[in-house]
């Protein structure tokens, strides 16, 4: 039997912007321009794994085509600024779009221990720490999810993939020299499959091994659960893309009034799609579930997750409310939060609390929040605890 092939071949729009152009498509392009085809490995490898936008700088390439690429104009379609590094070490970038809007990216290093939940990779240099990027897929986001900030903006517009993959440049350009950008999360603003076309060029841009070159296990894409979009997700990239599921309820009645999404993709059907996703063994879908005192946060809730996952691989990321100004919902006790989280571990599901340091923001879609929008929260009918 064939093996299958190592890079997934999703059928792709074309690219909008030079940020976007593949490897084989700068060849097409350079190739019109009368250069060898070879060229445009090297283009890309310039801009995306040394991050180089100034064709000056491009030392192996012929003059004349340097004056071409300049003409052409290569620069970043977004103007980062980076913030101070937070108790933490954390760090948010505001990073400002061609039309003024704004999103808002994170970098989170993380230490890794031997023996911890993350496994030593070849090549690992211990004395650099590996950093977790949050990256926002689109300004606000449809999805109107009553406990989310980014919901609260409603839908301004998709980012592009050069806006996307441009968030990840910018955010590696910002590391200082003892830190490596290691993962890349779709977990800020936006339904990264509410913008499909743009995420799967983005996809194939940070994973591709002559640019930021990411490993598939590294990249992790985060959704309140559209189920055609992700069992087209599975079909394009074969299961290679990890998933993480914001479930927040195990009933419909109260998802639905907590995500909205859920009157049209039920849990049911959201579930089935779970099971139909082609994950590779030895893997688990991340379940994100914000815990919401007297909302979602009982014994019983713990059980039901627990059931209705039944026969999905799952890991569970147990997110603690954040308070949004006007919004009633509080997290759950410290003691509650954690029964909550020995009841799903006594039942075999692995669950980690994220509270400390930028996890929680890497935790669950929807954590990144623009200050300063001045937009509260709707008063809506919050659903009734068990
Ligand atoms: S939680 Fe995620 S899907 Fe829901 S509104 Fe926020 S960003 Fe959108």
């Amino acid at each position: 039997m064939a093996k299958p092939p190592i890079m997934p071949t999703p059928p792709l729009k074309p690219a909008t912007h030079p940020l976007e152009r593949l490897p084989e498509e700068w060849s097409d392009v350079l190739g019109a321009w009368g250069e060898p085809r070879y060229r445009g490995a090297q283009v890309f490898g310039w801009i995306h794994k040394r991050g180089v936008f100034d064709p000056a700088e491009m030392k192996n390439l012929p003059k004349t085509l340097r004056a071409r690429l300049a003409e052409e104009g290569l620069s970043l379609p977004v103007s980062p600024v980076v913030g101070p590094p937070a108790g933490d070490d954390t760090r948010k970038v505001l990073v400002t779009l061609h039309d003024g809007l704004s999103v808002e990216t994170v970098l989170i290093p993380e230490l890794i221990r031997p023996g911890e939940e993350e496994e030593l990779e070849e090549g690992w240099e211990p004395k650099k720490r590996v950093v977790t990027q949050c990256v926002s897929s689109q300004v606000g986001c449809a999805m109107g999810c009553v406990f989310c900030a980014s919901g609260v903006m409603g839908l301004k517009r998709n980012l592009s993939a050069a806006e996307i993959v441009g968030q990840a440049l910018a955010g590696r350009a910002a590391l200082p020299e003892d830190q490596r950008l290691r993962n890349v999360v779709l977990m800020g603003m936006g339904e990264p499959l509410a913008n499909y076309d743009a995420v799967a060029r983005a996809l194939m841009l940070l994973t591709h091994p002559d640019g930021l070159g990411l490993s598939w296990r590294r990249v992790t894409l985060s959704t309140s659960g559209l189920v055609p979009e992700l069992d087209r997700l599975g079909r394009d990239f074969g299961g290679k893309v990890q998933l993480a599921i914001s479930l927040h309820a195990v009933d419909d009645e109260r998802r639905s009034a907590l995500m909205p999404i859920n009157r049209k993709h039920a849990l049911r059907s959201l579930v089935a799609a779970l099971k139909r996703y082609p994950l590779p063994k030895r893997r688990r879908i991340t379940i994100e579930y914000t815990l919401m005192a007297g909302v979602n946060d009982s014994l019983e809730d713990a059980r039901g997750l627990v059931r209705l996952l039944d026969g999905v691989p799952i890991k569970v990321n147990l997110i603690p409310m954040n308070r949004i100004e006007g919004s009633e919902l509080r997290a759950p006790s410290a003691e509650v939060v954690e029964r909550f989280r020995e009841e799903l571990y006594s039942r075999g599901a692995p669950a980690f609390l994220r509270t400390q340091r930028g996890d929680s923001l890497a935790a669950a879609c929807g954590q990144l929040a623009l200050r300063g929008e001045g937009r509260k929260v709707k008063r809506r009918p919050l659903p009734k605890a068990r």
